[in-house]
């Protein structure tokens, strides 16, 4: 919690659930990844946050921009972000989004297929693809599965494949899982990578960039190591796979760009007992999943609540939202204790909310409006 939020929340008393990101935390995680990581060009992951004021602010920063749809692209381009700047970086695309990019400029896709390599060489001639291999997503909170990336040998035929069919085969992308606190997991990509250069430099295909994907973290309920350990690993696994002969190296921070910028304050609605002799409250809140707390499922990323009462005692409670869907549980299993002082009425901060939360809100589900998001 900064002391621009705690003023704002203070002073305006806003009409909860509401999201307060401080702009000069995103600042300070831009200047951050830079200073630590100076070689590689940042390409901000416009999903995690795509509110304009936030975009606005990294295209001022000197930010590229990581999108996955024509909205995010005229998100980018309406802050004056230029199109050089920004990556297509979804491996599933239609045919006319890419056709609507590159007429917009935009000269740099992902792909993971053959089908949509086929797609790109169509509708954007000549640009520069990279191709995303798969990862385990091992230590990862918020893991990204086998959904995204295909394994090594076929990213070598499809390199091979996408000169072929005129494109400019260019790198190499992953994605180590979101929330990665596992720092070892770049290595093994950073290997995988280097060794795809070495195969695809015997077919005659120089590639010139590693796009080093997301996966830095930001703190939740357990510390998390600094960004200079995360900088460390990655340019120790650059160094030891590539030795001094270093790709252009691309990172794309969505999570640790925005996660500790934003304050959700929500109201307590309800606490109550399932039965007689049990000592578990349920707390129900003006949020739930709905409302911008998707990433409660599977009660993978636990986030740390506070109340009005931080020394009082403190008892086991289930958190759940507001709406009349039971899959509407934030937590059940995962050990929260709330203060035995909590009562109906009292405003609680969850704090880190400033990534995957306002993107994540439904838009009216059960009559709840949207996550309203305010800028200090
Ligand atoms: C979502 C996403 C990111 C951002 O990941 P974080 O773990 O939030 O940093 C980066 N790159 C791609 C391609 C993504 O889809």
């Amino acid at each position: 919690m900064t002391a621009k939020i705690a003023r704002f929340l203070e002073e305006v008393q806003p009409a909860t659930p509401c999201l307060v990101v401080d702009l000069d935390v995103v600042r300070q995680n831009y200047e951050d990844i830079r200073h630590w990581l100076p070689v590689a060009e940042v390409f901000y992951a416009v999903k995690a946050n795509p509110a304009p004021e936030i975009v606005a602010l990294l295209t001022g920063l000197g930010s590229n921009f990581d999108v996955a749809s024509p909205g995010e692209i005229d998100l980018c381009l309406a802050a004056g972000a230029a199109p050089e700047r920004i990556s297509f970086g979804n491996t599933i695309k239609k045919q006319r989004d890419i056709a609507y990019a590159h007429a917009k400029g935009v000269s740099l896709f992902a792909f993971d297929s053959e089908a949509e390599l086929e797609k790109l060489a169509e509708s954007a001639p000549g640009a520069r693809v990279f191709c995303r291999i798969l990862m385990t997503c091992d230590g990862a909170e918020w893991p990204l599965s086998r959904k995204f990336g295909c394994e090594v040998d076929m990213a070598r035929d499809l390199l091979v494949r996408a000169r072929e069919l005129g494109l400019d085969p260019y790198g190499i992308s992953f994605h180590v899982g979101s929330q990665q606190t596992d720092l070892s997991q770049w290595d093994i990509a950073v290997g995988k990578t280097a060794m795809l250069f070495t195969e695809l430099a015997a077919s005659g295909i120089e590639l010139r960039m590693i796009n080093l994907g997301g996966g830095l973290p930001t703190k939740y309920r357990t510390d998390i190591p600094g960004m200079d350990r995360y900088a460390d690993a990655i340019m120790h696994a650059m160094t030891k796979h590539f030795g001094n002969n270093l790709p252009t190296m691309i990172i794309e921070p969505g999570r640790s760009m925005v996660g500790n910028s934003g304050v959700l304050e929500a109201e307590v609605v309800l606490i109550s007992r399932k039965s007689y002799d049990e000592d578990v409250r349920w707390v129900y809140l003006d949020v739930g999943k709905f409302g911008g707390l998707a990433e409660t499922m599977d009660e993978a990323i636990k986030y740390r609540i506070e109340t009005p009462y931080e020394n009082d005692e403190t008892g086991p409670v289930a958190l759940a939202g507001p709406t009349c869907d039971s899959a509407d549980i934030l937590y059940e299993k995962c050990g929260y204790r709330m203060p035995l002082s909590l009562k109906v009425g009292d405003k609680v901060r969850i704090l880190s909310t400033g990534a995957y939360t306002s993107s994540y809100s439904a838009v009216n589900f059960n009559g709840f409006a949207p996550l309203r998001t305010y800028f200090v």
